[in-house]
Parts: structure tokens; C-alpha cells; sequence
């Protein structure tokens, strides 16, 4: 079979002589639109000393051209016929059979870029799990649901605007690139798909995570409110008051900046 791995005929070849079935829990949509495979590779700006982690490789569309551009290239896929495929058509990437959830990100090397066509079902804890580890990566350039990608990208008062956005966006500079129509995927989902890159800022204070999920703990409660589900009523009206923060305020209302230093006046509190 001579077709690229975004062809549709090459994609039906290759799970018929291999008994494979598209395994919807593992939100497997293929992609099958070449242009958006070159332009997703363009936004890493890859040189050959490059190392790639490719995360949900599937059937190979992104890693048969990443492969021809970087010298590392290591992939993890939970689908464990898939990751065999992989292997053995290429033996120069390094598989990685497994949930990504479950795998440390400081195994990865220093400085590596991060790419993938993530499944639907868990991109928001992929996004988390990546940013809350301590791992140093150069960039993320990750496909996903657009209503998650408009979540990541949506600036404070907006409907949009959850733990999600304040963390990534706290942790990171977020380029929302461009949207992808479902009709790119095979199968094709109910949903349209977007493509962010995530740069991360020099420093990622951890501690504030907590403090950002607590604010956000009932969507519709005052932070005051919200943050009692967590912390004692004490400490929470002490550090409203050191932060400079109307208790009757909502959580969405907060800038970045706002939660920041709210994160230093819970700790202080
Ligand atoms: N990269 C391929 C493409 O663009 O055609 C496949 C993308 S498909 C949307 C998502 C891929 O992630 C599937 O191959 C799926 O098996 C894999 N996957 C799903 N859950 C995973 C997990 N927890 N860890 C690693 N891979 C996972």
C-alpha cells in the first residue's frame, strides 16, 4: 500500500487486513485531512535535534511525518494493536503502550515538543496532567474538542471561563491557531475540533491549583461561598480581606492576576 496515512482507502486497507475496529472509548477519530496534519507540524517548527512526544498516535498520521523530520520521536497509545502497528512499521519511534494519565511526564526528555490529536473523553485531564507535572517541555500543539479549545482560550466574565482557562492560561501563553471541521476525521465526530499551541511560562507555581479548583467549586456561589466548601470560614474572610477581594465576587469575574494573589493570601491566612 502506497497511500499516506490520511488517506481513507489506505486507513479501511489497514484495519481490514488487520482486524482492527475503531474503538469509540478511546475517542479514536483518524485524521484524514493531510493539510491539517502539515499544518499542525508546521506550528512545532521542528528541526532534526528535535525530541517529539506524540501523544494518542492511533494509526500514524501525524508520527509517518514526524519521523522523516526529527531523530526522537516517542509516542504513547493505550490501544495496544495500534501500538504494536506502530512499532512495527516504524521501528525508530519509541512506543510507549499505555494510558497517558498513568505515565509520569518527567519520564519524558527535557525540552521535548508535545503533540496530539487527543481524544475527546479526557483531553481537559491530558491538558492537567501534562501542566500540574514537573516536567520542562518546549510546546504543546494539541488538536481538541473547539469548545475546550475556546474554554482554554477565554478571558474572565465569559461563559467560557473555568479552572481550565485560569490554569492553562496561568502556566502558559495559549495561541488558539485554527479551527478543524469534523468532516477531517474518520470517523467523523459530532463535533467540530480546534488546534491550540501552549507555551509554558518560566514558572509553574503549583500550589495555586487548589486554590483555583476550591473558587470554582460551585459555579454559581460567591467565591466566599465557594472557597468554605475547602478552607474554614476564618481563613477564607482573613485572606479575601488580604487579597482586596469582595467576597460576593464569582470566581469567573477574577483575573489571573486576582487568583494569584488570592493563592498567596489562602497560604497566608
Ligand atoms: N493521532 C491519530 C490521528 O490523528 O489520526 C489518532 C487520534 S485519535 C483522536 C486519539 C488516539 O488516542 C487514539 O489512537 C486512541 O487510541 C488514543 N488514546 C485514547 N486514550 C488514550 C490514553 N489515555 N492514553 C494514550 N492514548 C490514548
Amino acid at each position: 500500500m502506497n497511500y499516506d496515512r490520511t488517506s481513507p482507502a489506505w486507513i479501511k486497507a489497514k484495519m481490514d487486513i488487520k482486524d482492527l475496529r475503531f474503538q469509540k472509548q478511546w475517542g479514536q477519530n483518524f485524521l484524514i485531512d493531510g493539510n491539517v496534519v502539515e499544518n499542525i507540524l508546521s506550528a512545532l517548527d521542528l528541526t532534526p535535534e528535535d525530541t517529539v512526544v506524540e501523544i494518542g498516535p492511533g494509526l500514524g498520521a501525524l508520527s509517518e511525518r514526524l519521523i522523516e523530520r526529527v531523530e526522537h520521536l516517542v509516542a504513547v497509545e493505550i490501544d495496544r494493536q495500534l501500538a504494536h502497528e506502530l512499532a512495527r512499521d516504524f521501528p525508530r519511534i519509541e512506543v510507549i503502550t499505555g494510558d497517558i494519565l498513568k505515565v509520569d511526564p518527567t519520564v519524558f526528555p527535557r525540552g521535548a515538543k508535545v503533540v496530539g490529536n487527543l481524544p475527546y473523553y479526557i483531553t481537559s485531564a491530558i491538558i492537567m496532567h501534562l501542566l500540574e507535572s514537573a516536567w520542562d517541555f518546549d510546546r504543546l500543539v494539541i488538536m481538541m474538542q473547539k469548545e475546550v479549545a475556546e474554554r482554554i482560550s477565554a478571558s474572565p466574565g465569559s461563559k467560557d471561563y473555568g479552572v481550565l482557562s485560569v490554569i492553562t492560561q496561568l502556566y502558559c501563553e495559549v495561541d488558539y491557531l485554527f479551527s478543524v471541521s469534523r468532516s477531517c476525521y474518520m470517523p467523523s465526530p459530532k463535533v467540530d475540533s480546534a488546534v491550540v499551541r501552549l507555551w509554558p511560562k518560566p514558572e509553574r507555581d503549583r500550589s495555586i491549583v487548589p486554590v483555583v479548583k476550591a473558587a470554582f467549586s460551585s459555579r454559581r456561589k460567591t467565591i466566599q461561598n465557594s472557597l468554605r466548601n475547602v478552607y474554614s470560614p476564618d481563613k477564607v474572610s482573613r485572606a479575601l480581606q488580604r487579597a482586596g477581594l469582595e467576597p460576593t465576587r464569582r470566581a469567573e469575574t477574577l483575573s489571573l492576576g486576582e487568583f494569584r494573589q488570592l493563592a498567596e493570601a489562602i497560604d497566608e491566612a
